[in-house]
């Protein structure tokens, strides 16, 4: 995505190749406003200029998962792409792509916790800023993009909305493996009430850590079951283990605040 990738270093979540090594191949990611943080500070009550969602409601003319190696992935081909403005955004912001982090336990899986809690997975919907075009261009610039963070919750039933996603995952388990699954829009993916939420500015959580995010976490959570985590579970990463507990541990906040 941009000119600091290293081709011979693979990163990963542990040992030589994890995150504390990170740094010496993608310097970005030793930078100061970097991501996840503890959202300790931070007041979602606050009165925000509300977020418009733009074509978030449209069904998808295609939409497919992906097992990048890193990560479970969805994309969506659209008559007209969804974009967001409005929440405290300058400027409107193209829907890219949206993938998880999860956990081997529910006790851990999103890479954001909010007062020291985590939860079993996070969702993260990258936006680029549409002056810029496209994700990769936008990465150049420190407004460049725009990730909306939903936290998901154990529930006992299943959640329906997400019953394709979870199909389509059985057909992902090895990476690089992709699966077109049943259209379902974009607004599946956000909580009902999109009013509360948490903003800062940070990184990309994922190497090379360009430091070009506007960051939103809603307070709501999404609600997934049990047996739906398992789905994710059961995939594997391109070192050949399961793909489980991908999330960067929590960065510094250093003088940044959390509104
Ligand atoms: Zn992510």
């Amino acid at each position: 995505m941009s000119g600091q990738e290293d081709e011979e270093f693979h990163w990963s979540y542990d040992g030589d190749t994890g995150p504390e090594h990170w740094p010496e191949h993608y310097p970005y990611c030793g930078g100061q406003s970097q991501s996840p943080i503890d959202l300790y500070d931070g007041t979602p009550e606050t009165e925000w200029n509300p977020f418009l969602f733009m074509h978030y409601d449209v069904t998808p003319t295609t939409v497919k998962v992906t097992n990048n190696g890193h990560e479970a992935m969805v994309t969506m081909d659209m008559p007209k792409r969804p974009y967001v403005l409005g929440g405290n955004l300058d400027g409107e912001y193209v829907f890219d792509q949206l993938h998880f982090h999860w956990g081997s336990i529910d006790s851990v899986g999103s890479e954001h916790s909010i007062r020291h809690n985590s939860y079993p997975c996070e969702a993260h919907l990258l936006h680029y800023k549409k002056v810029y075009n496209d994700s990769g261009t936008a990465t150049l610039y420190e407004d460049g993009l725009a990730v909306l963070g939903v936290l998901f919750t154990i529930s006992e039933e299943d959640n329906p909305a997400l019953a394709g996603l979870i199909t389509g995952l059985a057909s992902v388990t090895q990476p690089d493996q992709e699966v077109t699954i049943q259209p379902i829009p974009l607004s599946t993916f956000l909580p009902n009430n999109r009013n509360k939420f948490y903003r800062y500015e940070g990184s990309l959580t994922t190497p090379p850590c360009n430091e070009v995010v506007v960051w939103t976490i809603f307070n709501h959570k999404l609600s997934i079951s049990a047996a739906q985590m398992a789905a994710f579970r059961n995939l594997e990463d391109d070192h050949g283990h399961t793909l489980v507990d991908h999330y960067r541990p929590l960065q510094p906040l250093g003088t940044r605040r959390v509104s």
